[in-house]
């Protein structure tokens, strides 16, 4: 498993997560799509200042500070995208 691929799944494990609760957003694929690209690039972002082997041994060790993190940038995400759709 990459550190890119692990990030992934957490974005996409949180965003299902957090659209069942909040319904107002739109989900539809496309905005999906964005949002969950939004998130996954500020997430790496939070995480590009060590060497990608060093971040990854100490997030195997603290999934619960990723998970947090990650819910944080999917709510920015999905608002940016909110704000402006893409989809038609
Ligand atoms: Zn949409």
């Amino acid at each position: 498993m990459s550190f890119k691929n692990y990030m992934e799944d957490v974005i996409v494990e949180i965003y299902n997560e957090y659209k069942k609760s909040h319904l107002n957003y739109c989900t539809c694929d496309r905005c999906r799509a964005d949002a969950i690209a939004i998130a996954l690039t500020k997430l790496k972002g939070k995480y590009a200042v060590s060497p990608e082997g060093e971040i990854f041994a100490r997030i195997s060790r603290d999934d619960r500070q990723v998970r947090a993190d990650a819910l944080v940038v999917i709510i920015e995400a999905i608002e940016q995208v909110g704000k402006q759709p893409s989809h038609s």
